[in-house]
């Protein structure tokens, strides 16, 4: 066994030079430590969608040293307070509420105050008033469009939890940027063969411009041609299409036509016959796309949809057509060769697990680290540890889904059928018709999506709890009725101190000395 000092990655989308960037820091690559070299081809482009990020973003984005000014101006970014999900419960234009709202914040919780869950099932925060809308106040926020935070607040922080939406060809840019002065040699090359040594290990990757390329550990960035774990080792793909049917996407870069559009601090997804349409506002254009299931309507039905969506702004613009590999590869790291990102699995866009999973993946690589060589311990628990991941976040999109009302089309029927279940939400479904989520539901740090994002979609998607003979133990109704109505007042307070939104971004900027995209653009 020899020691790790050398890391190849091939591919420089997204996942490449995250990965890159944050094992760059990790392993004090610049400081004589492990050498690290990316690979990326000149040739087949990054895949140049992924707008939607998860608030884990802003750790990763502090870890490897990109301040947020900086983040904002070069990729054009913007705030994201969580997701307004529109026509999911039940299909445009019938009566009763047409959307409900993911929130980032945890519900409000002030010390010594109940649990507010039990008695919003009881009706104590009033009719019609949704679960996240009653237990936080960011609802109120994103509704004003005002931003999460005020510009004197420190990089990274704010009163309200949140994300970004940035623009993805110009992320990879900037992370190539900062991830080449942290130490990272870049090479521009297409792998066109990779031999196997007898054990079945990754010997040499053949590039066409650069000749052999040779490393201790490769880590395949390559997208959905997954060059090396694919390809080169054959590590079995699980697809999921029989769970989640979502499998084609249309693509369109819509500007907003004047500097001071507002702009939406939230992803809209919009629920449509054969699947949804997704809506993310940049600071000089929205990323809108359609993401629908093949086995239920064509693609000259899903570009019509989407044209519906865009209206005339979209007109002279041809939407990009994607297709994707819905599913997962159970083992990610096989021998000297560990997949981050497309090319280990992707579960559509519909909570932006895409970019947190790669953030899960570069962090467990730099935590697993084997500096020795000894790679079979640090291999099966990554293994492991992504396996479950990935499961647990599959029953979390697909109970946005299932909760459904809808029964309009074939798509919807199909997916509030059971038999389109996991066996693992059925059963949590089950058990939560008579209780709530709770913590000890889950198992913290393999999910990605907390407890209250659970709470937040199943009650959004108007799911029955009847908490039965357990509401004879609710005997703080008058406390819980105050709590809410604090909740309400704090939310009218915010709009006074938070900004709006595009302020936000040009007060931040501004103070870093440099300017949005809008204003570039102007
Ligand atoms: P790519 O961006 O495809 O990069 C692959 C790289 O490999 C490229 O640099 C390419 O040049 C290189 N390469 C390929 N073959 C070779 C070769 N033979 N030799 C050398 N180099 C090679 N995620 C989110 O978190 N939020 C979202 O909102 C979201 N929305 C999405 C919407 C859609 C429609 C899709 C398809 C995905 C979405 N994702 C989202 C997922 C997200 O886009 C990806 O996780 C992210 O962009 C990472 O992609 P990647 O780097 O793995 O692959």
């Amino acid at each position: 066994m020899n020691p790790i000092q050398d890391v190849l990655i091939v591919g420089g989308g997204t996942a490449g030079w995250l990965t890159a960037a944050f094992l760059a820091k990790q392993l004090g690559t610049a400081r004589g430590g492990v050498r690290i070299t990316l690979v990326e081809s000149s040739d087949i482009g990054i895949i140049g969608v992924g707008e939607g990020t998860f608030p884990s973003i802003r750790g990763t984005l502090s870890a490897i040293g990109i301040g947020e000014a900086r983040f904002l101006e070069a990729c054009s970014a913007t705030f994201k307070q969580g997701i307004r999900f529109d026509h999911w419960v039940r299909p445009e234009g019938t009566p009763g509420h047409d959307h409900y709202f993911h929130p980032f914040s945890q519900p409000s919780q002030r010390p010594g105050a109940p649990e507010l869950l039990p008695y919003w099932l009881r009706g104590e925060a009033g009719a019609g008033r949704a679960f996240a809308d009653a237990v936080t106040l960011q609802k109120a926020v994103v509704d004003a469009r005002h931003g999460p935070k005020r510009a004197v607040d420190g990089d990274f922080v704010g009163p309200l939890n949140y994300a970004y939406h940035f623009d993805a060809g110009r992320f990879a840019a900037l992370l190539a940027e900062h991830g080449q002065s942290l130490g990272v040699k870049r090479v521009l090359a297409t792998v066109d063969r990779v031999d196997l040594d007898e054990r079945g290990a990754i010997a040499t990757v053949h590039t066409r411009e650069a000749g052999a390329l040779t490393a201790d550990l490769y880590i395949d960035c390559s997208g959905f041609r997954a060059r090396l774990i694919g390809e080169a080792m054959g590590s079995p793909f699980k697809p999921l299409n029989d769970v989640l049917f979502v499998d084609r996407a249309l693509a369109m870069q819509v500007p907003y036509g004047r500097p001071d559009a507002p702009i939406a601090s939230c992803t809209i997804a919009s629920a449509r016959q054969h699947g949804w349409i997704w809506d993310i506002g940049l600071q000089e254009r929205r990323g809108i796309g359609h993401v629908y299931s093949s086995r239920h309507c064509d693609d000259d039905d899903a570009e019509r949809v989407l044209r519906r969506y865009v209206g005339p702004a979209g007109d002279a613009l041809t939407p990009r057509k994607l297709t994707l590999n819905v599913g997962y590869r159970e083992t990610q790291w096989t021998h000297n060769c560990v997949a981050v990102g497309l090319s280990g699995g992707f579960l559509e866009p519909l909570e932006s697990s895409g970019i947190g999973l790669i953030e899960t993946a570069a962090y467990l690589i730099g935590q697993l680290f084997p500096f020795n060589g000894d790679m079979g311990p640090a291999a099966r628990h990554f293994n492991a540890f992504m396996r479950e991941r990935y499961v647990r976040i599959v029953d979390f999109i697909k109970m946005h889904y299932a909760l459904t009302q809808r029964r309009d089309s074939a798509f919807w029927r199909d997916n509030a059928d059971p038999s389109s279940w996991t066996g693992t939400l059925t059963d949590k479904l089950a058990m939560w018709r008579a209780r709530p989520p709770q913590r000890l539901d889950f198992i913290t740090d393999v999910e990605m999506y907390l407890p209250a994002s659970w709470q937040y979609v199943l009650y959004g998607m108007e799911f029955k709890t009847d908490l039965g003979a357990a509401t004879a133990a609710l005997t703080r109704a008058d406390e819980a009725r105050r709590e809410f109505q604090a909740i309400a007042q704090l939310g009218a307070h915010a709009l006074r101190d938070l900004p709006p939104h595009r302020a936000l971004i040009e007060q931040m900027l501004a103070r870093a000395g440099m300017k949005s995209a809008a204003t570039q653009a102007a």
